[in-house]
């Protein structure tokens, strides 16, 4: 039998760029939930002209970004990074993008007065609304876990994203605006590559993805990770589903 692995190594791409809303705050959750147990976490940060190696990373994220920012990464992308990340999203290998991030990893991101190539790593195009998609947001995925699949977290978009039939959701819309503010439509998932609007930071608010996300990362079932003492991390998803108006019936008092 392999032996387990022992380290999560994560790229992460314009960390100073792409850090809106707090997004930064998914990775440090990741590098806790890795550190409480006896995991290794190695950061491989990712900036513009910066190359990114195959081969250096298990796990790859992406976060949200003012349009002007999003220009700069967009450019940055092409080529070896655009082919490396359509082979990996390609293959359904654990990518978390979030908002900016994941409009990126479509075709491109247009508007009146913008015009932001993406990657065509996924069946996506992002156009500009006249109004921002702004607020608290939930929506049921179908992954599972403690909260039956729910996320919860905050949106706050101008784009919006549409999905062609070759790439699925995350999920369908709860409560809030989702992709573009009518289909329904949430995110996308391809294996475990998953793009999504929700900011919050959305792991500290969705502990169990994180997890999931580890897992997927170590070639490991989630049962395998050790267990943690989660009633904070319940608390905040708790809180999160409350705001967003989607209670969540088996929250544990806090
Ligand atoms: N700039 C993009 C938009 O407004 C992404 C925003 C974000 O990452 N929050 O749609």
């Amino acid at each position: 039998m392999l032996p387990k692995p022992t380290e999560l190594r994560v790229a992460v791409l314009y960390p100073t760029l792409l850090n809106i809303y707090a997004d930064r705050g998914n990775i440090d959750f990741l590098r806790r939930r890795c550190e409480w147990r006896g995991i290794g976490y190695t950061l491989v940060p990712v900036g513009v002209g910066d190359s990114l190696e195959a081969g250096t990373f298990d796990f790859v994220y992406i976060g949200g970004g003012q349009d002007r920012d999003q220009v700069r990464c967009g450019e940055d992308l092409q080529g070896h990074k655009a082919e490396l990340l359509g082979d990996w999203i390609g293959q359904g290998k654990p990518l978390l993008a979030v908002c900016g991030g994941y409009q990126l990893l479509g075709e491109a991101y247009t508007g009146p007065d913008l015009s932001i190539p993406g990657i065509g790593a996924i069946d996506a195009r992002t156009t500009q609304g006249d109004r921002r998609l702004i607020g608290p947001i939930a929506i049921r995925t179908n992954l599972g876990g403690p909260t039956d699949g729910v996320l919860a977290g905050f949106e706050n978009h101008a784009g919006r994203t549409v999905l062609g039939g070759k790439t699925p959701p995350l999920g369908t819309v709860l409560t809030g605006h989702g992709n573009d503010g009518s289909s329904g439509q949430e995110g996308f998932r391809h294996g475990a590559s998953l793009g999504t609007y929700l900011h919050g930071p959305l792991l500290p608010k969705n502990w169990w993805l994180a997890d999931w996300l580890i897992a997927e990362s170590l070639g490991l079932a989630v049962a395998e990770l050790a267990q943690l003492d989660d009633s904070l991390e319940r608390a905040a998803h708790r809180v999160a589903r409350s705001v967003a108006g989607a209670e969540w019936a088996d929250a544990p008092a806090f």
